[in-house]
């Protein structure tokens, strides 16, 4: 039997700097994270595979040796059972006993209940360098240049540009009547679309799939959609969505939310004493509506790693995981496209009393000097208090670290009033002019909205 005082099962980012941060907390604790698989792929990177970005899953790789210099130890397995009330986990050779215990099993795709689905050819995007590797290799060896990619959030769009970049003919996929329709309003969401469809991807909205023709050997040969269409292919790639891997966790006795991830409370405690969840296979709340979200993301996993890692033995920080703010970034082209909590269609959802403000201007100033971008902000904040509920930014890949700022300035519940008044490094060559800085624009427009109201 092995002995260990912290067991993290999943190696993926959360389990990682979970073992990182509760080695630095707790330094005379034995930590061990186990990880079925021998090789990890820095998931985010995974869509520039299938472009000309990265060659193969071995340069997406995450070297081990850096976060094993916290002291914590890896061992490649599975842990197929765990019981909890005596402390102890087996994999299908050995047990291992624990003090504390940290679910972090992470997501797995989603994969539609549709005719044909099974066939050879079909693929969905998991964090697995093996099935990655196949997906790669078919559509490298394929013979005909249609691909089908299903599903228009972040990891479809992203999919399809980078295909598209090899000279595939290209076919995105979405249910809904825009791309990305979670993150961005219609604006923005255009012109992700006009870069996309000018690029020459083909992008089917409101359009859904309704089986996969196969010859008789079940090779994929044709998409048929529920308007009757049919696109012929030998490759689909089904990018819907994830959900929490969390099997190992019910089979344990551990509580189940209703979208699926483990339940947790804000230091990421499951209902057993000394254990928790983290990451993709916790339960998420978002951050504004207190409802539960299915956003999953490695900035969120790995802000919850660092909460749990430093309160296994004991809360030192009064700080818990109070929800997701949902940021997000994306680049098309040569454009930088980021979302950060609510957008301005979700708040009407909600009925919010919102305001919005956006500001249109440079990344640069002058806007004479080379390689400067557009670059458009837009801020929601209630009407009342001003307080920031989220932000929409699109420019040249600098103002990509723009939605961070905002981001710091949702989960702080900072007020426009408090914006107006922000003091920000600018420079010629990085950044608009202080003058018409767009974040500080777009709270002036939100301010002179909020004003005009009160006469
Ligand atoms: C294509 C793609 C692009 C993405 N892009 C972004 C992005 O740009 N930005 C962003 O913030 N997020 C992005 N994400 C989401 C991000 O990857 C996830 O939120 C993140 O990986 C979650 O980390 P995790 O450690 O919770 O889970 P995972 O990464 O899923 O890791 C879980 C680990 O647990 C292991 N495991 C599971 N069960 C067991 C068991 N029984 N025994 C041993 N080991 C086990 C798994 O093998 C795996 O290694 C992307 C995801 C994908 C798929």
């Amino acid at each position: 039997m092995i002995k260990t005082d912290v067991l993290i099962i999943g190696g993926g980012p959360a389990g990682i700097i979970t073992a990182v941060t509760s080695r630095a907390t707790y330094p005379n604790k034995k930590v061990l994270v186990i990880r079925e698989r021998k090789d990890l792929l820095v998931p985010c990177a995974l869509p520039y595979i299938f472009g000309n970005m990265l060659p193969n899953t071995e340069k997406d790789l995450v070297p081990d040796q850096h976060w094993q210099k916290s002291g914590a130890e890896l061992i490649i397995d599975t842990i197929t059972k765990v019981d909890i009330s005596n402390k102890i986990a087996h994999t299908e050779t050995d047990t291992i006993s624990f003090e504390k215990l940290v679910f972090a099993t992470g997501s797995v795709p989603n994969t539609p209940k549709i005719e044909g689905v099974e066939s050879n050819g079909v693929f969905t995007v998991p964090k697995d360098r093996d099935k990655i590797d196949k997906l790669k290799s078919h559509i490298d060896n394929l013979k005909t240049d249609n691909i089908v990619v299903v599903g228009t959030g972040f990891i479809g769009v992203e999919i399809a540009g980078e295909l598209l970049d090899t000279g595939k003919n290209v076919y995105l996929i979405g249910g809904s009547d825009r791309v990305l329709k979670n993150a961005f309003d219609d604006e923005f969401s255009e012109r992700i679309e006009n870069i996309l469809v000018g690029s020459g991807v083909k992008l089917l909205n409101k359009t859904r799939v309704k089986k996969i023709i196969s010859d008789e050997v079940g090779n994929t040969q044709a998409v048929e959609f529920t308007n009757g269409n049919q696109i012929k292919t030998e490759a689909v790639i089904l990018a819907i969505g994830y959900h929490p891997n969390t099997q190992l966790a019910k089979d344990s006795g551990i509580r189940v939310g209703i979208k699926g991830g483990i339940w947790v409370d804000e230091y990421m405690r499951t209902d057993f004493n000394g254990v928790f969840a983290v990451g993709d296979c916790a339960e998420k709340k978002n951050f504004l509506t207190r409802e539960l979200s299915g956003v999953m993301l490695a900035s969120t996993a790995t802000a919850e790693a660092r909460i749990v890692g430093s309160s296994l033995y004991g809360i030192q920080y009064v700080k818990g995981f109070h929800g997701t703010i949902g940021t997000f970034s994306t680049v098309m082209g040569n454009k930088c496209f980021s979302s950060v909590g609510m957008t301005e269609q979700e708040a009407q959802k909600e009925k919010f009393d919102y305001v919005t403000g956006s500001f249109e201007g440079v990344d640069k100033h002058p806007a004479t000097l080379p390689n400067t971008h557009k670059q458009m902000v837009k801020l929601i904040a209630m009407k009342r208090s001003g307080i920031l509920i989220g932000g929409q930014v699109t420019g040249g890949k600098e103002s990509g670290e723009l939605i961070n700022l905002i981001s710091l300035m949702v989960e702080n519940k900072m007020s426009i009033y408090s914006i107006l008044t922000l003091q920000v490094a600018t420079h010629p060559l990085l950044t608009a002019g202080p003058t018409a800085y767009p974040i500080i624009k777009s709270a002036e427009q939100i301010n002179n909205k909020i004003n005009s109201c009160l006469v």
